[in-house]
């Protein structure tokens, strides 16, 4: 029941037709796990907390460090060294009347049943790949929705996985990767974090009301130096190890052995401009799979390459085989290694980026070549 204080607190909210004071309850009675109160999970707290959510679990092991405050808008210099899930406790109760639960250790496999089964919603706001396997297989196996977002340097994705039997993390991404640069080298542009945990927060919102269409199936991309969103479509992978029909326990939790990274997805392996024209003049060249729009290909095109824009490659995925030797190219080598990532989560044996894209080829193999 919503209180005389609650219809002033949220009347902005519930004078939307959608939302309305049913919505409002909803939101109220709403349980909603954030495991990691970091770049994503502080801003992502704080909102959920001021929408009205009723009670929010807090996972995260890792005290305040004074290069977080450059992201992590929950924590101050006064924090440093304090456990965060404290902190975030403590300045989301100044702010709104949410019950706020803390868990200052690790999301594990001996905790994360618990802690799952405790939430409707969970939301992965984790910057490693152990964390982001065991947030989806355990989400999907207590049926719960997992609102999944990342970030690496300028590039954000999100999605929501598990939901309305829609596909889940390991559908796009079976395997682990093999290598992957850590959080201190890569970098963090900060404000990024914010966009993204702002997506999370819409979808969580969205589900719970059950509003719109959720982002279910679909990865969203967002390139803050382009400023530009763009999608992938995916399905459920039949024979996802977490989703699907024959859930297989024991490859999911080789998974879990620490493996810490801040990349979004698994790394796939690359080949210079220069190595491309090598192999592009032997006997068996790979095919050039460019995923750039029609527009970008009247400035500049690579010899004898299939196209397929990246927002088609899961609609168009029946028309490349999954045996074949496959190049992706796309201008400067990062929308194409997203392609080659979910084509190796397809299950694709031979996928090879194009580093430095058309750009490279132009400066390092053919000056004929227009950059843009
Ligand atoms: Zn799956």
């Amino acid at each position: 029941m919503l209180t005389p204080e609650d219809l002033q607190r949220y009347s902005r909210q519930i004078i939307l037709p959608q939302v309305g004071q049913a919505g409002q309850e909803r939101l109220k009675a709403a349980r909603v796990l954030i495991v990691g109160v970091g770049g994503l999970g502080a801003p992502l707290a704080l909102y959920l907390a001021a929408a009205g959510i009723g009670e929010l679990i807090l996972v995260d092991p890792d005290h305040v460090s004074l290069n977080n405050l450059h992201r992590q808008i929950l924590y101050a210099i006064e924090d440093l060294r304090q456990p965060k899930v404290e902190i975030a406790a403590r300045e989301l109760s100044k702010r709104a009347p949410t019950k706020i639960t803390t868990h200052t250790q690790a999301l594990t496999e001996e905790n994360a049943a618990d802690l799952i089964q405790s939430a409707d919603i969970v939301c992965d706001g984790t910057d490693n790949f152990t964390a982001r396997y065991l947030v989806n297989d355990f989400a999907i196996k207590h049926g719960k929705p997992n609102v999944h977002a990342a970030i690496f340097q300028f590039q954000g994705q999100i999605s929501v996985f598990g939901a309305n039997q829609g596909p889940c993390y390991r559908c796009l991404f079976p395997n682990r990767p093999k290598n992957a640069p850590s959080c201190a080298e890569a970098g963090v542009f900060g404000v990024l974090p914010g966009v993204m945990a702002l997506f999370q927060a819409t979808e969580v919102i969205k589900l719970i009301l059950n509003l719109g269409d959720p982002l279910i199936g679909r990865l969203l991309l967002y390139d803050a130096l382009a400023a530009k969103t763009s999608e992938i479509k995916f399905r459920r992978n039949p024979n996802c190890p977490s989703c699907g029909p024959n859930r297989n326990e024991s490859f999911l939790s080789k998974a879990y052995s620490d493996l810490q990274s801040c990349e979004m997805n698994p790394t796939v392996p690359e080949l210079t401009p220069l190595e491309l024209k090598q192999e592009l003049e032997s006997p068996n060249p790979p095919i050039v799979v460019d995923v750039r729009e029609a527009h970008e290909r009247e400035i500049s095109t690579l010899p004898n390459t299939i196209h397929i824009p990246r927002g088609e490659i899961a609609d168009r995925i029946q028309e490349l085989d999954p045996n074949a030797n496959l190049v992706i190219q796309c201008r400067s080598g990062g929308r194409s290694a997203q392609v080659a990532a979910y084509l190796l989560g397809q299950g694709f044996k031979q996928v090879r980026n194009l580093a430095t894209g058309i750009n490279g080829w132009a400066k390092t193999v053919d000056p004929t070549v227009p950059t843009y």
